[in-house]
């Protein structure tokens, strides 16, 4: 552009001179048909048009005509304004000689088929040699290409590549926006914080591309689900971010709108898959006024709604700063605790209510911290799990407790260890190999071993678990459904899962003496054994309970009431002492016919 622009100078320059005995008309036109002809012989590629004061056309080079669509020639005589949008426009007012100057711009022109495109338009006036404007020269350039090119450039700069949504930085860009417009408004707004449940799984089960599309299918329907005012972002992995400006109620609703996206399978690739997500959500201008606040806030409270269980929302609350702030601590404190020794197993026996015998225990992780002091597994395990760190952490506890198992004698052949296993343990994918290198590792006789899964682990993409539990089963290792009845079970998998044997989560035990608890638990011991299924019950803590338990068959009990979780040292001497000897619970002799210790 800047030789065009030279090149019409020079051109613009060519006489100077006057020829004497020419009139002033003569001159003025003598002057425009050198121009024009010093215009056709320059090696120039942008369109150039003169056009007199009155707005006409007067001359349009063979490259204004093509990159406007015109025969050479269709343009002369015509308002300039044909070539800007809107076609056909009001013609162009009669130039103004003492106000035209050089001026650039770009703008879109628009061809003999309607098509806009965006142009560098250059103009300057042509003057007589008195000084006088006689018209325009305007030196066009298409720059179709560079626009594009500049949007592209945009685009990688503020949209994320994955989901085409707007990326951190542009989201941080119309928040501050959003931020100064209801401070001046005295508006509310509402920062909703996104994290998909479990995507990390779907990304290392099924890979990163049936991951992407996850999230672009996730992208579209949240997409569909916020309004033109609300600005909805990805900030990278599995986070997205509305921002709605409403109040709490309204947020609220949102979020339920939100969340219901996920209600219906996704479809990727043919296979349907379920997803969830927990929302965290911060309000302006009750939690913070500034962005870093809202996001620290929004990012706390869907921690707080993930600990909750899958697929919930949770507004932020002062309380929650403070958890937020332990929770990062122990996250980070957890991989110093496993290399200094700071966690352990403790056992807890479980016991065969018919005979009063041991049936084994249940090994429970516990922490000791240097830092921190007890931290419970209620805490931990959470955080480990949404950390990733319960990979090291469950493998650690598999290898210990099946050493334990190992170190049994002859005498204790028939007990069994069980160990808990998190979600996110049982969906890696090389979990059934871990197992088998851990059991052979070990020596462990593998029916010496039992894995304990929560219902709700178990019963999530039920279909797909079956075969890892008939793996499992094939090496001879013992199964268990932990927690039952705080979940959703479908009797119909219940049916087809290779298990041993489901136990009844202890908050149904605490209340079995009265009411709909005793109902609940007569319910699930009477279906477990129609499926031919042991019942454990968890939690059992005084005789009343106990009794019940007898009366209606269960088969197996553990809880205070018989013994609390023990170091491995107290639990081997714990076995010494009852195995070989006929087992009986701490509480001491039992009455012939009943399981009650005394
Ligand atoms: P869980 O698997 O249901 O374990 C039983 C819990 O009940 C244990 O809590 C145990 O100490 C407690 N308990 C036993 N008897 C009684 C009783 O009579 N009354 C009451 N109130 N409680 C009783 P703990 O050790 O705090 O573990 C809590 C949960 O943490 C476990 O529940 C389990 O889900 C998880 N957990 C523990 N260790 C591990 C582990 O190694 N891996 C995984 N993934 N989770 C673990
Ligand atoms: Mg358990
Ligand atoms: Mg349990």
């Amino acid at each position: 552009m800047h030789t065009t622009a030279a090149a019409i100078e020079r051109a613009l320059q060519l006489k100077e001179g006057l020829e004497p005995g020419m009139t002033e008309l003569q001159q003025d036109e003598d002057r425009l048909r050198m121009l024009k002809e010093a215009i056709d012989s320059l090696p120039i590629s942008a369109g150039i048009t003169i056009s007199n004061l009155d707005g006409k056309i007067v001359y349009a080079n063979d490259a204004e005509c093509e990159m406007h669509g015109y025969q050479p020639g269709e343009l002369l005589g015509r308002d300039a304004r044909i070539l800007a949008p809107p076609p056909g426009g009001p013609p162009a007012p009669r130039l103004d000689p003492a106000r035209i100057g050089l001026w650039k711009r770009e703008c879109l022109n628009v061809r003999k088929d309607g098509a806009e495109f965006p142009v560098q338009l250059t103009s300057t006036p042509i003057r007589s040699a008195g000084g006088r404007c006689l018209g325009v020269i305007t030196a066009s350039e298409d720059i179709t290409h560079r626009k594009d090119c500049e949007r592209r450039i945009e685009h990688l700069a503020y949209y994320d590549t994955t989901t085409h949504l707007p990326n951190r930085t542009l989201l941080m860009d119309r928040l501050h926006q959003a931020l100064a417009l209801a401070r001046r408004e005295r508006r509310t707004l509402a920062l909703l914080f996104l994290d998909l449940d479990n995507f990390k799984d779907l990304n290392n089960t099924r890979g990163h591309e049936v991951g992407d599309k996850f999230l672009q299918e996730v992208a579209r329907r949240l997409s569909g689900a916020v309004c033109g005012s609300d600005t909805l972002a990805r900030l990278g992995g599995d986070e997205f971010v509305v921002v709605v400006n409403s109040e709490e109620k309204a947020a609220a609703a949102v979020a339920e709108r939100l969340q219901a996206l996920f209600g219906e399978p996704f479809l990727i690739d043919g296979e349907e898959i379920y997803g969830s997500t927990s929302i965290g959500i911060a309000l302006y201008p009750g939690d913070g006024c500034d962005v870093e606040t809202l996001f620290r806030c929004a990012d706390a409270a869907m921690y707080q709604a993930k600990s909750h269980g899958k697929g919930g929302y949770q507004f932020f609350s002062r309380e929650m700063n403070q958890s937020n702030m332990r929770r990062v601590a122990l996250e980070n404190g957890m991989r110093q605790g496993l290399a200094r020794g700071e966690f352990f197993l403790h056992y807890q026996p479980q016991w065969e209510l018919e005979n009063s015998t041991t049936t084994g225990a249940e090994a429970l992780l516990r922490w000791e911290s240097a830092e921190f002091g007890t931290v419970c597994p209620d805490e931990f395990i959470p955080i480990a799990e949404s950390s990733g760190f319960i990979f090291e952490l469950g493998e650690m506890v598999l290898r210990e407790a099946c050493l334990m198992a190992a170190g049994w004698g002859e005498a204790c052949r028939d007990l069994k260890v069980a160990v808990n296993i998190s979600g996110r343990q049982f969906r890696q994918p090389d979990f059934l190999q871990t197992v088998a290198r851990i059991v052979a590792e070990t020596g462990v006789r593998p029916s010496s071993l039992e894995l304990e899964f929560t219902e709700s682990v178990i019963m999530e993409r039920a279909d797909n678990n079956i075969d890892s539990l008939q793996a499992l089963k094939r090496m001879g290792v013992r199964l268990s459904i932990d927690d039952f009845g705080t979940g959703y079970s479908s009797l119909n998998y219940l049916k087809h899962f290779p298990i041993d044997a489901i136990k009844i989560d202890r908050s149904f035990i605490a209340e079995v003496t009265n009411g709909d608890d005793a109902a609940i638990a007569d319910a699930i011991i009477s279906m477990a054994h129609s499926l031919k299924l042991r019942v454990v019950a968890e939690g059992v803590e005084n005789a009343a309970q106990l009794d019940f338990l007898s009366e209606r068959r269960c088969d197996e009990a553990q809880g205070y009431y018989f013994a609390r979780p023990m170091p491995a040292p107290d639990f081997k001497a714990f076995l010494r002492e009852r195995v070989g000897e006929g087992a009986r619970p701490p509480g001491g002799q039992l009455a012939k016919g009943s399981s009650r210790p005394r």
